[in-house]
């Protein structure tokens, strides 16, 4: 089986962007905004916009199932306040619901949560506990910049983040660190800000003791870790100089890097520098990097196109096809399992 574990309802009826458009119109006044029942959108609408795009494309690629999220640059969660942010997020998730109940074999959900710059995190509570014990679920995506840019949350380690942590645990579902669209004009949002988040999100895991607080603790980096498998000497050096343990002990029992690397050498020196075991195939499609590669014919998110090329084991490849999916999202695997997969 081919697993990806990295795909956003990109395609999505404009009805969604319209009544999101009303809704942000409405700020200064949200009694005068939509209600979430004014957005109305047909399964058969909700079909096309799957089978003609994302489903297509995963026949085309050979890729058997796609954890799916809403639209990463759409969470916008630095737009409005806490409840603004409550009632989008319940919106886009209740569809991604609707996608994975009319396609349950090739799609299984990761919930956006309801993120708000300053907002007390337990805000998020009860919409994680809807998307996994009522939706079905299998993991969330974890915002750690809900300014949009502008870095306003404490880091990652602070205890500001444990009452999703200690969530995360007792429902044993990982996050996805992924940031939405930037509004700080200095970078571009999935160019820089994408990347930058990975990577100072790993920075922040390294310079913690947070999986010894919390060992159970499951993040999937995405976009190939950032700018971390690359620089891999300079945080092994990093780690080593704050007297950490090395980072295979400190780090890779509770991080995961996606394989939404755009080119060969990309997957290369991923697949070389980061242990098998950590490495989760992905592409991200369809999404921020869309055209066609001029040096090799085919699309750049084609993803897994570079892992068959990969000078990898058998074993290996597996494990970053479909193995380590199933050990990091655990309600993925027990649902295959109930399917006989
Ligand atoms: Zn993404």
């Amino acid at each position: 089986m081919i697993i990806d574990c990295h795909g956003h309802y990109t395609t999505a009826p404009k009805a969604l962007e319209a009544w999101r458009n009303l809704q942000i119109a409405a700020l200064s006044n949200p009694k005068r905004g939509p209600k979430a029942a004014d957005l109305k959108i047909g399964d058969d609408e909700l079909r096309e916009t799957i089978v003609n795009h994302q489903l297509a494309k995963m026949r085309e690629r050979g890729s058997d199932l796609t954890i799916f999220s809403p639209r990463a640059s759409f969470m916008a969660h630095h737009i409005g306040d806490v409840e603004t942010s409550t009632t989008w997020a319940a919106i886009c998730n209740e569809l991604i619901h609707r996608i994975t109940t009319l396609f349950p074999d090739q799609f299984a959900g990761a919930a956006m949560l309801p993120q708000s710059p300053g907002a007390d995190t337990r805000s998020c509570i009860a919409e994680i506990e809807r998307c996994v014990n009522e939706y079905g679920f299998v993991g969330i995506n974890l915002n750690p910049d809900p300014s949009g840019g502008h870095w306003q949350s404490p880091p990652l380690s602070d205890p500001y983040w444990y009452p999703i942590y200690e969530k995360m645990v007792e429902l044993d579902i990982p996050a996805m660190v992924h940031v939405s669209t930037s509004c700080n004009a200095c970078f571009h949002t999935t160019g820089a800000h994408y990347i930058n988040a990975d990577t100072t999100a790993f920075m922040q895991f390294l310079t913690s003791d947070l999986f010894k607080v919390f060992p159970k603790l499951r993040f999937v980096i995405p976009h190939g870790g950032g700018a971390a498998p690359y620089h891999w000497g300079r945080y092994r050096g990093l780690a080593q100089e704050m007297k950490k343990p090395p980072l295979t002990e400190h780090l890779l029992h509770n991080l995961f890097f996606d394989t939404c690397v755009y080119h060969q050498p990309g997957i290369d020196l991923l697949t070389k520098v980061i242990p098998a075991d950590n490495v989760l195939f992905a592409s991200e499609m369809i999404g921020a990097v869309r055209g066609i590669d001029p040096q090799t014919g085919h699309y750049y998110d084609d993803t897994r196109r570079y892992i068959e090329a990969a000078a990898l084991s058998d074993d290996d490849r597996h494990k970053i096809f479909e193995g380590n999916a199933r050990r990091v999202y655990p309600r993925l695997d027990a649902r295959l399992k109930a399917k006989g997969l």
